[in-house]
């Protein structure tokens, strides 16, 4: 029945799951696109999903749950304090994770929301490979200050490393020493390195930053949403893994933290849920006051019982190792058929999705054009396909002066939901993407003529920058 791995890599990869019950798509029309995108106000996440043919604008909480995990959802146990469904995915986390304080929470900001806004506030310095988009806001929103520092051949979207997610070690210990221990509040991997182009993180890098955290007493914490993604990785590039299970690697590395922060949305393969885990018990009960104050009672956080229920038994599900298989060989699948059709990509392909390299597709639109907004909206136009900018209209920042400081890359990440689409639906991409390469002198670039101060690409506002034409206002709210 099981064949040896080598044996069968050459054959189609196949989705290891049948499937039970179907989803309709709703087949829009280019004409139909062109209006809804503009009532959309040529922003994706404006768009009701019922208008998208292939939805890639995030993996988060967009997984198919297994029929176990629906029986799961039937099981739950809705009690108030003490609930059955708690024990299951406590325990599933601490066996996990080897943490023994485990705090749920509705999703992974409100565990991030809890924990930097407890150790964070005014001068208060956090170091990331690369905070992602709400870790970044809830640390800035404290009045703390949040620093990337990315291995620099991370940055090199053409490179190929198997590594680009690591934080530059070096780098960190420079700016321990500039700004002192005492004022790192923490040091954050974030596995896989989700902004940073969905890029693993190694054992030795994750080894490394352990070391140079204990030395100087600074609070080492994993963000830790794709850690089995990330194990396939390690297990397949990092010598001296090939033999141990992606369970066990995950566990190594939870070893080397003092604890983490994870949206179960991802690899929890549940539609909500998060949670926060500590080593230390007093840091953990300070942040259960305020999980009770903000969230829920310690035994069930934001969560309801059928959901903490399905995240027990999605954290075991996900390291299954013909699903693990699967998914980072039809992530990369996709990758590698746009890369033979000349689209310029994020290399080698991540784990949970791929990454356009916009500036390289448009290079006659500059950084203060967001060609990666361009490409989002030629996506739609063309195939109904939704995906994200991750570039300067997610990153960037303006200068006391009002001119856009870009941010360093300007992505778009095709972010792929886990079980849902299948390899035909993936094809239909790559088609698109023919289209897309065949216009790109046609595509034109974009103005943001309305945006909020805090994650502006959720709900800003963009106008086409017809022949250099731009408004004079722009509101801030
Ligand atoms: C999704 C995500 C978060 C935030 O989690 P939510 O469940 O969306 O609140 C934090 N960090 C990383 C790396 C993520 O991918």
């Amino acid at each position: 029945m099981h064949e040896k791995k080598g044996t069968v890599q050459h054959k189609t990869i196949i989705e290891p799951f049948k499937i039970k019950s179907v989803e309709p798509i709703r087949l829009s029309t280019e004409s139909e696109r062109t209006v809804l995108l503009e009532e959309a106000y040529y922003n994706p996440f404006l768009l009701h999903s019922d208008d998208v043919i292939i939805d890639l604008l995030t993996d988060s909480g967009t997984s198919a749950m297994s029929a176990e995990q629906w029986a799961g959802i039937l099981r739950g146990d809705e009690a108030y304090a003490g609930s059955k469904s708690w024990y299951r995915m406590r325990d599933a986390i601490c066996d996990l994770t080897g943490f023994e304080h485990v705090l749920p929470t509705h999703q992974g900001r409100a565990a991030e929301r809890i924990i930097y806004g407890m150790i964070g506030g005014e001068g208060k310095v956090f170091i990331s490979n690369t905070h992602f988009d709400t870790t970044r806001a809830n640390i800035e929103y404290s009045g703390a200050e949040a620093i990337d520092l990315p291995v620099a051949i991370g940055r090199d979207t053409a490179a190929i490393h198997p590594f680009k997610g690591n934080i530059d070690t070096e780098a960190l210990q420079e700016v321990i020493s500039e700004r002192g221990a005492n004022n790192i509040a923490a040091v954050i991997l974030t596995v896989t390195n989700n902004s940073g182009g969905g890029q693993p993180v190694s054992m030795a890098n994750a080894r490394e930053t352990s070391r140079i955290c204990s030395e100087n007493g600074i609070l080492f914490l994993l963000d830790c949403c794709r850690i089995a993604e990330n194990s396939w990785f390690v297990r397949n590039r990092e010598a001296g893994f090939e033999n141990k299970s992606f369970r066990a690697i995950a566990r190594e590395m939870f070893a080397l933290a003092d604890g983490a922060v994870m949206s179960a949305k991802k690899d929890a393969l549940v539609n909500m849920g998060g949670f926060l885990a500590l080593k230390d018990k007093q840091l953990a009960q300070e942040c259960q006051n305020m999980l009770i104050i903000t969230e829920g009672f310690t035994t069930y956080g934001g969560l309801s019982g059928r959901d903490m229920e399905a995240i027990a038994i999605g954290l075991d599900e996900v390291f299954d190792p013909d699903y693990l298989e699967y998914r980072i060989r039809s992530t990369a699948y996709l990758g590698e058929n746009l890369h033979k059709l000349g689209v310029p990509l994020m290399l080698p392909i991540g784990g949970h999705a791929v990454y356009i390299d916009a500036r390289k597709l448009y290079p006659h639109i500059p950084p203060k054009e967001y060609p990666g907004q361009s490409l989002v909206c030629q996506l739609y136009l063309k195939g109904g396909i939704r995906a994200v900018e991750i570039g300067s209209v997610m990153f960037g920042k303006y200068a006391a002066n009002g001119e856009l400081i870009p941010a360093s890359m300007e992505l778009v990440r095709l972010a792929i939901p886990r079980r849902v689409y299948t390899q035909s639906h993936m094809e239909y991409v790559i088609e698109t993407f023919e289209q897309i390469l065949k216009e790109r002198n046609a595509a034109s670039g974009f103005e943001i003529i309305e945006e909020p101060r805090f994650l502006r690409h959720f709900t800003a506002k963009f106008s086409p920058v017809l022949n250099g034409v731009v408004h004079s206002e722009r509101v801030i709210y």
